[in-house]
Parts: C-alpha cells; sequence; structure tokens
C-alpha cells in the first residue's frame, strides 16, 4: 500500500482514533501519525501501548506539521476543538471528524476554521460498546461503511485523499449530504440506541421488584440490548442533543407501530403480528447478505442463545 499522506494528527484518543492508528500502520498509509487526548491519563497510555508515533502535551503541537486532522472527540465539543486548533493548522491542511453526527457537527466545526484549510467531515460506520485508548483495533473498519459528507466547497482533491485513507482502512466509502445522513442515522443506530437503553432500564426498575432474576435469567434479547445499553454516556448524551430533529422523527414513528403492535395484542390479532414479524425477519437476511453481519446462531458467540 502507497503512502497517503505524510503527517495526520488524531485529536482524542478513544476507540476510533485508537482503531484508525493500527488500522493505518497495518496498511503503511502515513508517515508519521501524532495524537492528543485531554486527559494527562489517556496520554500516558496511549505512550505506554504504542498509540501513535508522537503523542503531544498540547493540541496545537499535535496539529500544526499535520496534512490531515481527524477529530475524534465526542460531537458535543468538536466546535470547541475546531476553535482551539485553528490558528495552529497548517495551510492546505484538512481537517476531518468521525463524529455519529454531521448538520450539528458542520456547524459548529466550519465557521471555527480558516479559509486556507480543506474541511472534509466524515463518520466511520462500525464501533463497539467499548471506549478509551485500549479499546481500538486494526480490523474495526474492514468491510464496514463509512460515509463522507462533503460540504459546500469541499475541494474534489482533499475529498479523494480521504477516501483513499479510509479505503486504506479497510472501509468501503460513499458520499452522502448531512441532512439525509442525520436521518439515516437516526433510524439505524440513533432511535435502537435510544430503545435498548430504555428497555434495560425499564429491567432495573423491575429488578428492584424481582430481586435477580433478570440478571439471573437474562435471555438473548435483554443481553443484546444491554450490550448496546452499556456504549459510553458522554457520546450519546451528545449524539441525542446535537441530532434533536431526526431522532424526534424516527421515535414518533417507533412509537406509532408500537401502539399499533400493542393493539394488535390486545385485540388478538395473530395475522397483523405474523405479517409484521415476516416483514422484519427479511431486513435481518438482507443484512447478512449485504456482508454486514454474521448468519450464524446468537452472532457466531457459540452456544445456543437463550430466548
Ligand atoms: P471515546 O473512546 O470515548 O474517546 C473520546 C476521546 O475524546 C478521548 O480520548 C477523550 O479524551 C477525548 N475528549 C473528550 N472530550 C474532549 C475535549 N473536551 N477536548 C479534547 N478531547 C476530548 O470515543 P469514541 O468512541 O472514539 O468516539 C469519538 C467520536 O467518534 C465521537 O464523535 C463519536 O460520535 C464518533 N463515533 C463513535 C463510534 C462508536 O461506536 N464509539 C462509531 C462511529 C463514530 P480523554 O480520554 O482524555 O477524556
Amino acid at each position: 500500500m502507497t503512502q497517503i499522506y505524510d503527517r495526520v494528527a488524531l485529536v482524542g484518543l478513544g476507540l476510533i482514533a485508537s482503531s484508525m492508528f493500527w488500522a493505518i500502520k497495518r496498511g503503511g498509509l502515513v508517515g508519521e501519525v501524532s495524537g492528543y487526548a485531554r486527559s494527562p491519563e489517556t496520554r500516558r497510555k496511549a505512550r505506554e501501548i504504542g498509540l501513535c508515533d508522537r503523542v503531544c502535551e498540547t493540541v496545537t503541537e499535535a496539529v500544526k506539521d499535520a496534512d490531515l486532522v481527524i477529530l475524534c472527540v465526542p460531537v458535543g465539543v468538536m466546535g470547541a476543538v475546531a476553535a482551539e486548533i485553528a490558528p495552529a493548522l497548517k495551510a492546505g491542511a484538512t481537517v476531518s471528524d468521525v463524529g455519529s453526527v454531521k448538520a450539528d457537527v458542520i456547524a459548529q466545526v466550519g465557521h471555527e476554521l480558516p479559509s486556507n484549510v480543506h474541511f472534509v467531515p466524515a463518520h466511520p460506520l462500525a464501533g463497539t460498546e467499548h471506549s478509551g485508548p485500549e479499546s481500538g483495533f486494526a480490523e474495526l473498519f474492514d468491510n464496514r461503511w463509512t460515509l463522507i459528507v462533503p460540504v459546500e466547497g469541499s475541494d474534489p482533491a482533499a475529498i479523494s485523499k480521504l477516501r483513499q485513507l479510509w479505503e486504506g482502512m479497510g472501509a468501503n466509502v460513499d458520499e452522502m449530504d448531512a441532512e439525509h445522513h442525520d436521518l439515516v442515522l437516526a433510524v439505524t443506530s440513533h432511535a435502537p440506541h435510544l430503545i435498548a437503553y430504555t428497555m434495560v432500564g425499564v429491567a432495573d426498575d423491575l429488578r428492584r421488584v424481582t430481586d435477580s432474576e433478570v440478571i439471573k435469567y437474562s435471555a438473548a434479547g435483554f443481553r443484546d440490548f444491554t450490550r448496546i445499553a452499556a456504549s459510553d454516556p458522554t457520546m450519546w448524551r451528545d449524539v441525542f442533543l446535537s441530532n434533536k430533529d431526526a431522532t424526534l422523527e424516527i421515535l414518533g414513528r417507533f412509537t406509532e407501530e408500537l401502539f399499533a403492535l400493542q393493539k394488535a395484542i390486545r385485540d388478538g390479532d395473530g395475522d397483523h403480528l405474523h405479517s409484521y414479524f415476516t416483514r422484519t425477519r427479511a431486513i435481518r437476511r438482507g443484512i447478512i447478505e449485504a456482508g454486514q453481519d454474521t448468519a450464524a446462531a446468537n452472532f457466531g458467540r457459540g452456544g445456543a442463545a437463550p430466548k
């Protein structure tokens, strides 16, 4: 693989940045990767595990010579971090991000950057419920989608180079506009997370009534919810606050469907339930056929999944 950038700076050293670093190293895609995280503890840990070629004590030091700077911090602080790095950026550099919400991040970051840098937002559709510098791994983006969300006036050459980097890290790359991105992600990621948080919260309330039965007899459906509901609280608070409109739109539709299913159960309308579940089963098949998940039972964890 040929080297795509001489110098890349990763700002924020959590799950996504650390996975990017290991994927960049695997592919030999960048000459030198510098990194910065807010807390001394994260910077110490990064040095200890060899995360980044150079871990810097200040964010300006990390970004000043970089050809590409990637903001890998929670979406709620993207604007503040962009303002901090703006005076130190090299002329002609590209600034990108990995935030899970795009319209709000573009609004926050866009006006903080000087006119002599290129801004090319992006979002890798890959993650786990773990966070922090030790949670990353080189394979995270393999065969997963990364969406590049160009802003008005984004330089085609800067977009094309960023695309090459993501492809080099194993991702499939598509372009999408910000509003569409935020609606699609509200359906595929944001609303499901909120539903998982709610379901686990309900079970936790119930646990107080039934003692430890919810944990002891934890079945596959509930365990899958708990995995999602273990995701980073800061990240997800920021996602909901910054993708408010699209999330509320999808939750409105979700509530209507839930009421319709509730009524079908109350009315004993088995035909409605059966045809609804047949339709949703086909969606799972489509995801497997698209190579985005395993067909193995219980996600290939081995053993039978309790129902
Ligand atoms: P993470 O593991 O929690 O790491 C976040 C990093 O941001 C940490 O290094 C943290 O530094 C740093 N940070 C937090 N607040 C900061 C501030 N005010 N100034 C400077 N640095 C700050 O998070 P992540 O999962 O990698 O997520 C990073 C971004 O990727 C988010 O925008 C998220 O929406 C997006 N994303 C996440 C996923 C996912 O599944 N996790 C998937 C796709 C995209 P300290 O360690 O020093 O606190």
